[in-house]
């Protein structure tokens, strides 16, 4: 009945627990979230005031497809200051959050029976994309002792004439990993080598720790025409609501993706744009704030993941999530993270969610407060202890 476009598609393990997790506590349970990947603080308040001063000046009516010119020449100075290259507006289009960045892009460039290479654990949307287009899924298992960057042996094996892409996820979701600068100019060589093109997903690029910057293969030699970057405002400034995202690639390509979108969404909601205006413009010490309060979760969290017997958890180096390994138990995490909210009260997302390769693993987002954390791990560690 529906095409092969669809029919392949599957729901976001993360939107399943949260409507188990609700039903729960519908009948009067108490469950603790770590389930869902959004920050738990509001949007700041100079960009909501942006939002709601802009619908009052009457910022309701449609836009151009590729964004507000004032937003896409924003973003192009904003990013070409922070990766340090030279962007014109016209390779920046903006679109209802970071999704259309990776959906669109991938339209554009994957035809069918064209390889595409992605990690695996991965964001489910990869695939989704990939196959939806009709190209050939290429996961690529991570190295969890390298901050969960791809196997190399494996990834050198897989790319070849038929790969049309490569999709980086740096820091990355679901294991906050961050692709080492050494593994980033491997992957950019292997590009240029086979003419593939890189979507590199860097939405969560400002949401780094101990002083990290995250690179971005954009700017390596050579790589900035052919690298599409999504990246958004979802993470970085509590907007995950909002939808806005935006994404930078050649100017022609630019050309095909506002078509796309010309056909598709219309356009970016205006009020919304005209608030990341002020995301992007306004002060920026509120980010500094949550990335020091992120990290300081991060290490309550990961510490009391290890002093779980039978758990080993590594310390991500960006995004909010941690993705300890509990192979140990014999179970599938499905089964762990099923059992998890049902009999402790604590909604984790199954680390097979996102991918074969995450079997073994669970999710935690650890974007909430320290005291959901806390009994989160006492109750995670009363649950292991018995099981064990
Ligand atoms: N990429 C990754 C890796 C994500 O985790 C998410 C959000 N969960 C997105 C893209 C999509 O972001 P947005 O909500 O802005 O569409």
């Amino acid at each position: 009945m529906f095409t092969e476009r669809v029919a392949p598609l599957k729901p976001e393990g993360a939107y399943a627990v949260l409507d188990r997790a609700n039903e729960l506590e519908a009948q009067g349970r108490k469950i603790l979230h770590l389930e869902i990947g959004q920050p738990d603080f509001p949007t700041f308040p100079n960009i909501r005031q942006a939002g709601i001063r802009a619908i009052q000046n009457g910022a309701t009516r449609y836009t151009s497809p590729a964004g507000m010119p004032a937003l896409r020449q924003t973003i192009a100075d904003y990013t070409s200051e922070r990766l340090g290259l030279d962007l014109g507006p016209e390779r920046v289009v903006v679109g209802p959050g970071a999704k259309p960045g990776l959906f669109f892009p991938t339209l554009a460039l994957v035809s069918p029976g064209d390889e595409v290479i992605y990690p695996d654990p991965g964001f489910p949307t990869y695939e989704a994309m990939i196959r939806v287009a009709g190209g050939v899924p290429v996961p690529i298992p991570l190295r969890e002792e390298k901050q969960f960057s791809f196997d190399l042996d494996v990834f050198d094996r897989k790319v070849s004439d038929r790969t049309k892409m490569i999709v980086l996820n740096s820091p990355a979701n679901p294991t906050g990993g961050v692709i080492p600068l050494e593994d980033l100019r491997h992957i950019a060589a292997k590009a240029l080598a086979y003419g593939c093109w890189v979507l590199s997903d860097e939405i969560y690029g400002h949401l780094a720790y101990d002083g990290l910057v995250v690179s971005s293969i954009a700017t390596m030699p050579e790589m900035l025409d052919r690298t599409v970057i999504c990246d958004g405002f979802s993470k970085t400034y509590a907007m995950t609501g909002w939808r806005l995202g935006y994404m930078i690639m050649p100017p022609a390509l630019a050309e095909r993706i506002e078509l796309l979108l010309t056909h598709s969404i219309g356009c970016t909601a205006a009020f919304t744009q005209i608030a990341g205006i002020e995301a992007l413009t306004g002060p920026q010490d509120r980010i500094g704030e949550v990335v020091t309060e992120y990290q300081r979760r991060r290490d309550f969290v990961v510490a009391g993941l290890n002093a779980i017997p039978g758990v080993t958890c590594q310390t991500p180096q960006g995004a909010f999530y941690v993705f300890p390994n509990v192979k140990s138990f014999g179970l599938t995490s499905k089964e762990i993270a099923r059992r998890l909210l049902d009999e402790a009260g604590v909604a984790v997302l199954a680390g097979s969610d996102f991918g074969a390769g995450g079997e073994g693993y669970l999710r935690l987002c650890y974007a909430t407060s320290i005291e959901v954390l806390k009994e989160s791990l006492e109750k995670m560690g009363g649950w292991f202890k018995a099981i064990k």
